[in-house]
């Protein structure tokens, strides 16, 4: 049985002060949520205090990015274990922003994911095709070599998540439909069967992303693939956050 997940990623907004008070508010709103998972992406100089801000509640820490070395000379960078040491559980991967404007490649990615996953971090890998490649009806292309190359030698396949997130999608209002994206879906869970086996694949969490709220949550966590979501513009309020949280909880 895949536990949901709601994932803001909070992307390069709010203050520390900013932060905490709305790590507080989410917590403080999650309490009576039994099942699934809660996690927060604050920016990389909040996520020391809002770890504080969240300790003992159902809400977890993740970075939205990390470098794969341990250490050494690469300034600007952060390690795995830097994110752990601020009491990290997961970790954003190659999100199509990092893609987009940081021009991380597929080995960026696998790269990192497989860093994440020694170091002891839950990576939350980030795929997505394009508009212009979904107009070229290229989508499975482009998703399943990102899907195989990201995940390329990683042996355990337990703790990563995937987040499906069309380009096209993230921060313009333009959500995929539920079928759309539970196509897409099934067809990154069908990759992970050939990969690792049916009972495996059957595990592993698939978020979508882009768009989301607490009006379209509801039509596409309905899907039989869609197991929860990570959200970027509706995570800044925790009106909008809970509202998506309520209307997932006690319906996977
Ligand atoms: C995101 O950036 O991961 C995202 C899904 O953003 P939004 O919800 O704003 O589309």
């Amino acid at each position: 049985m895949r536990e949901w997940i709601v994932a803001g990623n909070w992307k390069m907004h709010n203050t520390v002060a900013e932060s905490i008070a709305l790590a507080k508010a989410i917590k403080e709103g999650s309490t009576a949520i039994k099942n699934g998972e809660v996690i927060v992406a604050p920016t990389f100089t909040a996520l020391f205090s809002v770890g504080e801000a969240i300790k003992g509640s159902k809400v977890l820490l993740a970075a939205q990015d990390m470098y794969y070395e341990d250490k050494g000379a690469f300034t600007g960078e952060i390690s795995p274990g830097m994110l752990k040491d601020v009491g990290c559980t997961y970790v954003i991967i190659g999100h199509s922003e990092r893609r987009k404007y940081f021009h991380e490649q597929n080995n960026d990615v696998n790269l990192k994911v497989k860093k994440a996953l020694f170091a002891g971090l839950k990576p939350i890998m980030c795929v997505g095709e394009t508009d212009e490649e979904r107009e070229k009806g290229v989508t499975q292309d482009v998703v399943g070599r990102q899907i195989k190359e990201g995940l390329n030698g990683v042996e355990k396949i337990e703790d990563v998540v995937i987040a499906y997130e069309p380009v096209w999608a993230i921060g313009t209002g333009k959500v995929a439909t539920p079928a759309q994206a539970q196509e897409v879906h099934a067809f990154i869970r069908g990759i992970l069967k050939n990969l690792y086996g049916g009972s495996t694949a059957d595990d592993v969490r698939i978020l979508y992303g882009g768009s989301v709220t607490k009006d379209n949550i509801g039509d596409l966590i309905a899907m039989a693939d869609i197991d929860g979501a990570l959200v970027g513009g509706a995570s800044l309020k925790a009106d909008g956050f809970l509202g998506i949280i309520n209307n997932i909880s006690g319906k996977k």
